[in-house]
């Protein structure tokens, strides 16, 4: 954003709107810490703010300031429907692709005439909004709301709720501040919001701690399931329906479940495949080290994107034969996996 689009937005902000925040689709920590802390700042300002978000998101995030007050467009599409059509203005934040909402909300948002802002760090950003604040050196979006309270001036209404809620999002997304995206201003910045109120270590309990007995069993026969192609400095693991049901699956239970393959001695891409039969789809996660860029892989191969070194996508192949065109595509990668 430059001067003049942040003087404008100012202006626009200088008088009470409403306004809505939304995350997308399956939020992460990020997306619910990110929307929640710019949703308590917009409403300090004075302005009508509600945050919605497509989908249900797992329980390690619901003990989050304002949770209670999210909207789910999948359980509540008339009354976001109606919020969305009133909206003088709607932010999207850590999604850059109004396909990244799910086609029935996305659908929504195409025939809204009012300005758009975005703020997110993924690559390469679609042309939606009116004010683009994009920046794909960010480790989290949850650090750029910091930076974006910076640029309209207003860091002196930092406070314990907006800080909780941009330090899981940091959290979350740093994989606790060691991605190479983690830099000395994003701890500068979490420094600050540990001095305005954000609890870290009972934060850190509050997501990580919590683990149910069926998601260290799921964790196990992942665990089992782990295939290593040391030629191809790859590892991956898979999870079928049958598995997932056997521990009772609940939303977010596989969350950092891929980070195991990527802990293994010389691997720099790993990958999980869920099968996921309501959506008859295997959603794929993705993770590299070093320069290694799996957003190129998910964006080529799995109708899907994200960062460098994290991304994800879906196959509508069978599990075996998802696995087996994985395989199929390493060869093609064998030089970048080798210097990565
Ligand atoms: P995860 O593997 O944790 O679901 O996602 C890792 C990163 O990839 C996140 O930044 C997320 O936004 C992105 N991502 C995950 N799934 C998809 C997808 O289906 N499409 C796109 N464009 N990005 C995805
Ligand atoms: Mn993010």
């Amino acid at each position: 954003m430059n001067t003049a689009e942040i003087t404008e937005l100012k202006a626009l902000l200088s008088e009470p709107k409403r306004i809505v925040v939304i995350g997308h689709k399956n939020p992460d920590g990020d997306a619910i810490g990110s929307t929640l802390g710019l949703s308590t700042y917009l409403k300090k300002l004075g302005h009508n703010v509600r945050v919605i978000v497509p989908n249900d998101y797992p329980k390690f995030l619901k003990w989050m300031p304002g949770n209670e007050d999210i909207l789910k467009f999948e359980t509540h599409s008339d009354n976001c429907g109606t919020l969305l059509k009133k909206a003088h203005l709607v932010f999207t934040l850590d999604f850059n692709a109004l396909h990244r909402l799910g086609p029935e909300m996305e659908a929504v948002l195409d025939k809204l005439d009012c300005p758009f802002v975005m703020i997110d760090h993924h690559q390469q950003p679609d042309d939606y909004a009116r004010f683009t604040y994009s920046d794909a050196s960010m480790g989290s979006t949850s650090e750029m709301v910091y930076h974006f309270m910076k640029m309209m001036g207003h860091l002196q209404l930092l406070d314990a709720q907006i800080a909780t809620n941009l330090y899981v999002g940091i959290m979350t997304d740093s994989g606790s501040f060691r991605f190479p995206a983690t830099t000395s201003t994003t701890h500068r910045v979490v420094a600050d919001l540990i001095d305005h109120g954000a609890q870290n270590s009972d934060i850190h309990r509050a997501v990580y701690d919590n683990n149910s007995e069926n998601r260290m069993q799921l964790l196990g026969k992942a665990l089992n399931n782990l295939r290593v192609l040391p030629e191809q400095r790859t590892a991956y693991i898979s999870l079928s329906q049958q598995e997932l049901d056997a521990c009772d699956f609940k939303k977010g239970d596989t969350e950092g479940f891929v980070n195991y393959a990527l802990s293994i001695e010389n691997v720099v891409l790993a990958a999980i495949f869920i099968e996921s039969e309501k959506d008859e789809i295997i959603k794929i996660s993705l993770r590299s080290k070093g320069d290694f860029s799996v957003n190129e892989v998910a964006r080529e191969h799995f109708e899907g994107g994200g960062h460098i070194n994290a991304a994800g996508g879906k196959s509508t192949r069978n599990m075996a034969d998802t696995i087996t065109y994985f395989i199929s595509i390493l060869p093609s990668y064998q030089n970048a996996l080798l210097n990565a």
